[in-house]
């Protein structure tokens, strides 16, 4: 293996330490940053030459690979139409054109599409869609909170933080500036594990108690992300649809990180085949290209929001359904399309697994997972960031921890070759 020792000085800029913030830095003590030069399929290259193997997907984005000829292709032609138009007033082909491929790829129960711009404000979108059909449906102006499930993740804005877990989250940093929700316990039975019917009681006792207050049911299908990378059973989503149904409630999906085949189907709610009253896709939906999400929702919904109070959805952001952004989902919703992904993640999953398999022996290690092309390792104390992705750079990958959790998933053009120097390399690290 190589072990290609840094230069500082290409790598790291000091300009940049000074003056940018990157995500949850301090600008006193900020983590090193390593600029990055161009980036082709699975495979970055730093401003030194060097090329690191990606393990990240750039978090959950670079389904294709970076610069992938064919979206490079999409996003030009666009390019010569038009970059953007505002959304008010005007439509265009490549939102109609995307809008049908996702009705196309989503639960048959889906209906109506809101184009917005980033993940968290998905999140925001749908939780103002729940309030605002949850009172129209109700007559009650008290049914605007929310129930979820605690350790999970849904971004950063105001409201998506709420929902966050509130040990592990934000909840912290902002206290009391945050609306309070209720949060019962993560879904105990891992995926593949044995169920439990007690394992819904907290959420139904909550549900009976508080259903008149509350608007929606947020969760992460199946995959909890950046809140643990944690996989849970397919019958907690059965038995929470059924406890929403009972209780009066809407069921909001998180596949912000789980869309487009990421946990080995489409969308995560097929491994229940349970359908959700309204679902946020984000990250792979513009392939890491620029940013754009989707709120999906049935007829019901948005028809009762059309009926209620305000008689329209109360959101409409500059860049909605942004042409270009469109021009890249359609193409790369084609490319999924035109590929059999269920048997490449099937592929990816299988190696992760035998790769991965040695680290259980491994000092340290708390528990190792995989599921579809996602690979945990699950460490019994925090992960050095810095040191851990120095040493990453130096042999060659890219893999960014968080706490106790050291993952890849890689893009799904990784050659098996790649796959396999990415995970060997990192379980070196790892038993370092
Ligand atoms: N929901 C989930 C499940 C996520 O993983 C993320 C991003 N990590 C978000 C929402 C927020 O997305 P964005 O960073 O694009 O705002």
């Amino acid at each position: 293996m190589d072990h290609q020792p840094i230069d500082t000085d290409i790598l790291h800029d000091n300009w940049d330490r000074e003056h940018l913030w990157h995500p949850y830095t301090s600008t006193i003590d900020p983590l090193p940053t390593y600029k990055v030069a161009s980036a082709h399929g699975a495979k970055i290259r730093l401003a030194d030459g060097r090329e690191l193997i990606d393990g990240m997907s750039s978090w959950w984005c670079t389904i294709h690979g970076y610069n992938h000829p064919v979206i490079n292709q999409a996003i030009t032609e666009q390019l010569t139409h038009m970059s953007h138009v505002m959304f008010g007033g005007f439509t265009h082909s490549p939102a109609i054109e995307l809008g049908k491929l996702l009705l196309e790829a989503a639960p048959d129960n889906m209906n109506n599409i809101f184009y917005a711009d980033s993940g968290s404000v998905a999140v925001e979108v749908a939780m103002k869609m729940a309030v605002q059909a949850a009172v129209a449906r109700s007559g009650s102006h008290r049914k605007t909170n929310f129930v979820t499930i605690r350790s999970g993740y849904h971004g950063d804005t105001w409201n998506a933080m709420s929902v966050c877990d509130p040990v592990t989250g934000m909840h912290g940093a902002f206290g009391s500036a945050l609306p309070i929700r209720f949060f019962v316990e993560q879904p105990r039975i891992p995926f593949g594990g044995e169920w439990d019917p007690a394992a819904m009681d907290q959420l139904e006792q909550t549900l009976r108690e508080h259903h008149d207050e509350i608007a929606a049911l947020i969760l992460e299908p199946i995959v909890q992300g950046a809140g643990g990378m944690y996989f849970y059973h397919p019958q907690y989503l059965v038995e929470a649809r059924r406890l929403c149904d009972k209780y009066g409630v809407y069921l909001i999906f998180d596949e912000i990180a789980t869309g487009f085949w990421r946990t080995g189907r489409k969308f995560a709610w097929e491994h229940a085949g349970v359908k959700p009253d309204i679902m946020c896709i984000g990250k792979g939906l513009t392939a890491g290209y620029l940013t754009m999400s989707a709120v999906l929702t049935t007829r019901d919904v948005a028809d009762t929001i059309s009926r209620g109070e305000a008689g329209v959805m109360m959101h409409g952001p500059t860049f909605m359904a942004n042409p270009l952004a469109c021009a890249i989902a359609i193409a790369s919703l084609r490319l999924l399309n035109s590929q059999d992904m269920a048997s490449r993640v099937n592929h990816i999953e299988s190696m992760l697994r035998q790769l991965l398999a040695p680290a259980r022996q491994l000092p340290g290690v708390k528990e190792v997972r995989v599921l579809g092309s996602i690979g945990v390792v699950e460490m019994n104390q925090p992960v050095d960031m810095a040191k851990f992705q120095r040493q990453c750079v130096e042999m060659g990958i890219w893999v960014r921890p968080f706490g106790r959790l050291v993952y890849v998933m890689p893009p799904y053009v990784i050659s098996d070759d790649d796959l396999t120097t990415l995970v060997r390399n990192m379980l070196q690290i790892i038993a370092k």
